[in-house]
């Protein structure tokens, strides 16, 4: 259920309206929109009685919301939400006209490592930097990560190069070590239906990019962001990453089509993953290019100066030349639909 109120409702009628809900037992989501402020319910499990709800002043109508999500929908916010992320040299904001790039090694191996990628990114002109300080990795056997010291390596990075930091947590241990170290959770594909980690990450202060899982559908994925916003976190940033096909040139199938049709029903930004998204270093490129002139609002790519020798992801890791290379490009594709990057 939606509750839309006048575009001149002041601030009481609106946090009337939300008591009122509180007390019928419910959740009350205010949206402020650039022409009306629209209140979400949650936690209904039935119809709401709409009948006192309507007659309060300053709302014009109560809407039934008949698709499964209610806050990432459109129905709720017309306008793209942007997300923005504070960052030593300057905000990056993902969903409004500017592209944010989001640029790092799979995992944080060395301070070395970490730093050389670090410096040459931002030297092609990327603000936020990733890397993992914990892997969710499919063999028992593989680099799991460095944890908590690859999380100050991390820090370290923010405060030499002014980089903001997205880093993935795996479990709910892991972010709340996440969210003090870092300016983005990132809930990886394995972890998308993790309700009790999606519903832990909405009640972080700290902006979600949520990478899609890699059978999921577009309902599933917009469900997953719903139960982050639902628990009060509205900063998410949605994230193709490729999902499992019958094609064995790619380690997955990038599906840029995801990038309109969230657009359609979400007012979420998307970003794309052309990294994971193929798997192949030549291929990270083009598609770059491609999700760029497809509506992206950013882009998360793995950088490594050393990929032959990385310890995760080394096939589909891209070396610093080609990152500068894919900046020039990706802002030229950006100019052409009167955009720029971060
Ligand atoms: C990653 O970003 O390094 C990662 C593990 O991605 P995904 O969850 O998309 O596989
Ligand atoms: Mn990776």
């Amino acid at each position: 259920m939606l509750v839309v109120m006048k575009a001149h409702a002041t601030e009481e009628q609106v946090r009337a309206v939300c008591e009122r809900i509180e007390s019928l037992g419910f959740k009350a989501h205010p949206i402020p929109g650039s022409i009306r402020t629209a209140i979400g319910i949650t936690g209904n499990t039935g119809a709401v009685d709409i009948g006192s709800l309507e007659a309060m002043s300053g709302v014009v109508e109560c809407i039934p919301v008949s698709k499964p999500y209610k806050l990432v929908s459109r129905d709720v916010k017309q306008e793209n939400s942007i997300v923005r992320i504070p960052t030593p040299l300057g905000e990056v904001t993902f969903g409004g006209p500017a592209i944010g790039v989001v640029a790092g090694p799979c995992a944080i191996e060395t301070s070395e490592q970490t730093f050389a990628v670090a410096e040459a990114v931002k030297k092609a002109g990327a603000r936020l930097f990733r890397g993992g300080a914990y892997k969710p990795r499919t063999s028992p056997y593989s680099f799991q990560g460095l944890g908590e010291p690859g999380l100050k390596i991390l820090a370290a990075v923010r405060d030499k190069f002014g980089l903001g930091i997205v880093t993935e947590a795996i479990d709910h241990e892991s972010l709340d070590l996440v969210e003090k170290y870092a300016d983005v959770i990132q809930i990886g594909a394995r972890n998308m239906q993790n309700f009790s980690l999606l519903k832990r990450a909405g009640r972080s202060k700290k902006p979600v990019l949520l990478k899609r899982g890699m059978s999921a559908t577009l309902d599933e994925f917009l469900m997953a962001a719903e139960y982050i916003l639902a628990e009060g976190n509205y900063n998410v940033i949605l994230c193709e990453r490729g999902v499992r096909t019958f094609s064995d040139h790619t380690r997955n199938t990038l599906d840029l089509s995801m990038i309109p049709a969230v657009q359609l029903r979400s007012h979420l930004p998307i970003v794309v993953d052309p990294s994971h998204g193929t798997g192949r270093r030549n291929k990270v490129l083009p598609l770059s290019r491609a999700a760029v002139a497809a509506g992206a609002d950013g882009l998360l790519v793995e950088v490594h100066n050393d990929p032959d020798r990385a310890l995760s992801d080394g096939m589909q890791s891209i070396v610093p030349a080609e990152f500068a290379q894919l900046m020039v490009e990706v802002n030229q594709i950006a100019g052409v639909l009167n955009r720029s990057l971060n």
